[in-house]
């Protein structure tokens, strides 16, 4: 999944509960195991540069999340700064921008949907959209706040996407 440029958006979001301590990846494979589908064998969260030479292919350098296949098991790596340092801060209280913490869940998601043989790009950042929606709301948000992180992940961070990863109206969460 490509990284994305925050359109300025007002999301005014409260703090998750109380805060945690766990892991960066912890916390991610907290996010990925909330979503239905079965978990990779491995999650992990890796420098940009890890993530670019992860599966030998060469990746587009705006690239946040791989997941990798290698016979049965699956591998899925993140980056470190832009997706698993967001969430970890999210849910460890310190101040992080809103988001950036959706934007990279649904970075988990996404992964998640190609472990579970979802290929297409677009039907990949599709399917992640239930499963952060209902993370959120366990972390307690009121149903009006994942009524604007909806609006935000199907309309507002549509217009930042790219080629196959566009919705362009398709995705009905
Ligand atoms: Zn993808």
């Amino acid at each position: 999944m490509k990284r994305l440029t925050a359109t300025a958006v007002v999301l005014t979001l409260l703090c998750a509960g109380p805060a945690v301590a766990a892991s960066p990846v912890g916390i991610v494979r907290e996010v990925m195991a909330g979503a239905t589908g079965k978990m990779p064998q491995s999650v992990r969260c890796v420098t940009g540069q890890e993530l670019l030479i992860g599966d030998g292919r060469r990746l587009q350098s705006e690239t946040v999340g791989v997941a990798i296949r290698t016979g049965s098991r699956h591998i899925v790596l993140l980056d470190w700064k832009r997706v698993c340092n967001p969430i970890h801060r999210f849910r460890t209280g310190r101040r992080v921008q809103p988001a950036d913490v959706i934007g990279a869940m649904s970075t988990v998601l996404h992964e998640k949907a190609h472990v579970n043989g979802v290929r297409i790009e677009w039907q990949a950042t599709c399917a992640a959209i239930p499963g952060v929606l209902r993370q959120l709301r366990r972390w307690g948000y009121t149903a009006r706040q994942l009524a604007a992180v909806k609006s935000y992940l199907t309309v507002v961070l549509d217009k930042a996407r790219t080629g196959d990863y566009k919705l362009r109206g398709r995705c009905h969460v």
